[in-house]
């Protein structure tokens, strides 16, 4: 064997991946095609946060004078600019990785990876030649793409996927973007803030569909208010770029409508990269576009594992890096538990951000708990206030009997950096009334999740 591991695809769950198995002391090579990092450091997560970032301080600008400040001239958003620091945070993360790699003494070999049968891996380089390693464990981390629909076909051109998206030319004068997952509700706001006239599409009746009820109106009257016209329970039906933009034809409930816009931005989701890496022929099976695994992530052949997006369960980045740790850690033979999938934080960086984990209430009731739901807005606190940024709420939900935290909703200035505590708090099992009792530092916004736990308990001091 050349390799006691061998991880293709250096994402969230590849790279993270690589360097626990180095750690543990073991010999490892990461087959990349593309730049070390993955979607989530080159066209996801970070570059993504990045023109976020530029947004919001563009958005403070405008508003500097609610602040004590006055400027000489209004400030102008130069998309270029904004494009291109983006760009250069996310090659500076993949660097990173690089480093990380260097300094675990990874190997990375360059070239698209296929798994074969007798746990070997085959490597074609940019030339077209092709290497056979082989390696103890084999690692499938290859992630996914933007996914296409039939009448949205993405040409890169007027009909764009997400890598696109971040690193247009020319800022558009106006966007239809379909899908309000997190996704499209980010590029909504990003493009919104910075003057694109734009239009956000979502087939189900709310916005970020997969967040708490409350959570996902609060955000859709944000986003109107911020002027982004919000269109739910409607369809895009299709999309006529023959002329100089785009006529997006849209099937709403009180019939179809006809918008034009200059870019329409695909953002319906992911498909997963299964295709030519061999599962096939090795025997590994898939289920609805996945890689079947088990708690430990092997798949239905020994020897050979698939962690990331590939695999069932949420695809987020940091769950990705999860898997890949108990993965390895299960390899290595130390003792390890299966990953908890109702514990799994999820945010959305728009302006209130969003951050939620567990059970949504309406969940919660179809679950059969008899619950106990507290809410504490930010108009009620002080840091929240003394910020400027009033918009938004905390809600918790507990169980009655029991008091087991059953889930945690937030929207709001910082909430995608609060949501760790009641995740921790979750996995300690601590119940409404710790919570209650923990002293939280004033003015924090954090002092939301205790107010709001007091709420479900009746005892809310500051409402
Ligand atoms: C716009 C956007 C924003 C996002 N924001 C967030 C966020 O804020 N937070 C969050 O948690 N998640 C976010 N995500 C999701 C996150 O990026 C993914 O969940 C995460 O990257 C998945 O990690 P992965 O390791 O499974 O795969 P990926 O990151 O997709 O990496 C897979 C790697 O495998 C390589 N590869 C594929 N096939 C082969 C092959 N045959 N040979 C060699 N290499 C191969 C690819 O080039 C790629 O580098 C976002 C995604 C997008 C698109």
């Amino acid at each position: 064997m050349n390799y006691d591991v061998i991880v293709i695809g250096s994402g969230p769950g590849g790279y993270v991946a690589a360097i626990r198995a180095s750690q543990l002391g073991m010999k490892v090579a990461v087959v990349e095609k593309e730049s070390l990092g993955g979607v989530c450091l080159n066209w996801g997560c970070i570059p993504t946060k990045a023109l976020l970032k530029s947004a919001q301080v563009f958005n403070y600008m405008k508003h500097a004078a609610d602040y004590g400040i006055k400027l000489e001239k209004s400030p102008e958003p130069d998309f270029q600019a904004m494009i291109k620091r983006s760009r250069d945070v996310a090659g500076g993360m993949s660097a990173g990785v690089n480093f990380l790699f260097k300094k675990n003494k990874i190997e990375v070999i360059s070239g698209t990876g296929k798994v074969l049968s007798g746990k070997k891996v085959e490597v074609t380089d940019e030339k077209g030649g092709r290497t056979e390693y082989s390696a103890s464990h084999i690692i499938i981390a290859t992630g996914a793409r933007s996914r296409e629909l039939p009448n949205l076909k993405q040409d890169e051109i007027k009909v764009i996927g997400y890598r696109k998206a971040m690193s247009l030319g020319e800022q558009p004068k106006s966007m239809v973007v379909v899908g309000s997952g997190a996704i499209g509700s980010e590029f909504a706001y990003f493009y919104n803030s910075i003057g694109t006239e734009v239009t956000l599409v979502e087939y189900m009746p709310n916005i970020i569909p997969l967040e708490d009820e409350e959570i996902s109106k609060q955000l859709a009257r944000s986003f109107k208010k911020a002027g982004i016209k919000v269109m739910t329970d409607s369809t895009v039906e299709a999309v006529d770029t023959s002329g100089k933009g785009c006529k997006v034809t849209i099937k709403t409930r009180k019939g179809e409508e006809q918008i034009e816009a200059d870019i329409v931005l695909s953002a319906v989701g992911i498909t997963t990269n299964l295709e030519g890496i061999g599962l096939e022929e090795v025997g590994i099976k898939t289920d609805k576009g996945k890689i079947i695994v088990d708690d430990f992530y092997k798949t239905t052949v020994e020897g050979y594992y698939a962690i990331g997006d590939i695999v069932r369960g949420p695809a987020l980045a940091h769950l990705a890096s999860h898997e890949a740790i108990t993965c390895v850690e299960k390899i290595a033979g130390k003792e390890v538990h299966p990953i908890d999938y109702t514990n799994i934080p999820a945010c959305t960086y728009t302006l209130p951000e969003v951050a939620s984990v567990g059970m949504t209430e309406k969940q919660a009731r179809e679950a059969g708990y008899e619950i106990k739901v507290g809410k504490f807005p930010f108009s009620a606190s002080g840091k929240a206030s003394a910020a400027g940024n009033k918009d938004g709420f905390v809600k918790v939900i507990f169980d009655a009997k029991y008091g087991e935290w059953l889930g945690a909703h937030m929207i709001g200035d910082n909430v995608t950096e609060m949501i760790a505590e009641v995740v921790a708090a979750r996995k300690l099992e601590t119940t409404g009334e710790e919570i209650i009792k923990t002293i939280h530092p004033h003015p924090t916004m954090s002092e939301a999740i205790m107010e709001a736990t007091a709420a479900a308990y009746d005892e809310v001091i500051h409402l």
